[in-house]
């Protein structure tokens, strides 16, 4: 249920109306807005007399929610949510590009790919230390010293890191990666997701390769209700009849999705098509279908990777499609 409190509320009227709803068993999320003020009450609000709420002075509306998604939904929270990492925001109008290799493989790879990318326009270096690999004798990442490795390429270019996380018993390797990845194969780990709704971190949340645009943002709510809201979506690509590409990119879900939720919306055509002569174009769309950003894969060596070579730009390629995505941006923008 949402309750819509009418200009000029005092804070003392609004805590006392959170007052009342509290005394029902309900939580009640704040979003301020700059005229109105949103109640978002969670809970089973079944029992709320929603005559009696709209009939208050202060109550300009109130309405009931039937999505089961609440703290992800736009309707608790009509404002964009802008997600701040390092120097960098994502959302509200912020578009960042997120660049790197699949696979963190060595020091020097990580570092020529972060200085390649950065010079290109990448804000955040992405990197997997910890892969999920669908066969069990593929490269598994190197782990712990593949975060050591992203840190110093930190170090070095200032770019915030970006990589995912399979196990929360991982967690204490990721205190200085700015946005923990969860990949599509985890999307629906609830655990994981608990886990990280614990700590403060943006997280970039990726579409499962079965997944209604609902689960997503329902994995999203498990983060948010344990308190974190630094939630970042990511449209992957779904899995569908057609082979010619590693998973189909689902690019309604941009606008779907930015109806349906207040959270930044990314999108990663690498993922999407597997094939490296189609992420330009299909970059291109994501950024004129409104996403807040993009995650593209550049390798230094894309023959020679160890992991998605055959989707993975040369930093070359990157360099045109920032170029080229950035003239994108101007059009939607303006
Ligand atoms: C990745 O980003 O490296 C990855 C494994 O992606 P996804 O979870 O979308 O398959
Ligand atoms: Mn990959």
């Amino acid at each position: 249920m949402i309750a819509v409190l009418k200009p000029g509320t005092s804070v003392r009227q609004r805590d006392n109306l959170i007052l009342w709803f509290k005394s029902q068993g309900l939580d009640v999320h704040i979003s301020e807005g700059q005229t109105h003020t949103v109640l978002g009450i969670i809970g089973d609000t079944s029992r709320v007399d929603i005559d009696l709420l709209q009939s208050l002075d202060i109550v300009d509306s109130a309405k009931r929610v039937s999505e089961t998604y609440k703290l992800a939904n736009r309707k608790f929270h009509p404002q964009d949510t802008v997600v701040p990492v390092g120097p960098y925001k994502i959302g509200g109008g912020n578009f960042q590009i997120i660049a790197g290799p699949c696979s963190v493989e060595s020091e020097e790879q990580i570092i020529e790919v972060a200085q390649a990318v950065k010079k290109s326009g990448a804000a955040l270096l992405r990197g997997g230390a910890f892969k999920p690999r669908t066969s069990p004798y593929d490269f598994q990442g190197l782990r712990a010293a593949g975060i050591e490795y992203l840190l110093e390429a930190k170090k070095i270019t200032g770019m915030p890191i970006v990589s995912e996380i399979m196990n929360a018993e991982h967690l204490p390797l990721f205190e200085d990666v700015d946005v923990i990845q969860v990949g599509a194969r985890n999307m629906q780990n609830f655990e994981l997701l608990k886990a990280l709704g614990k700590t403060q971190k943006p997280v970039l949340l990726k579409r499962g390769l079965a997944s209604t645009l609902k689960e997503l943002l329902m994995s999203a709510e498990y983060i948010m209700a344990g308190g974190n809201e630094n939630v970042i979506l990511c449209e992957r690509g779904i899995r569908t009849y057609e082979p010619s590409t590693r998973n189909t990119l689902d690019l309604s879900a941009v606008p779907l999705l930015r109806e349906m939720t207040h959270l930044p919306i990314i999108v990663d055509p690498s993922h999407a098509t597997g094939q490296a002569r189609l992420v330009q174009p299909m970059a291109m769309a994501a950024a004129a279908a409104g996403a807040d950003g993009l995650m593209i894969e550049v390798h230094n060596d894309p023959m020679h990777a160890l992991c998605d070579g055959a989707q993975s730009l040369t930093p070359e390629q990157f360099d045109e499609l920032a170029r080229k995505v950035m003239r994108i941006r101007e059009v939607v923008a303006g």
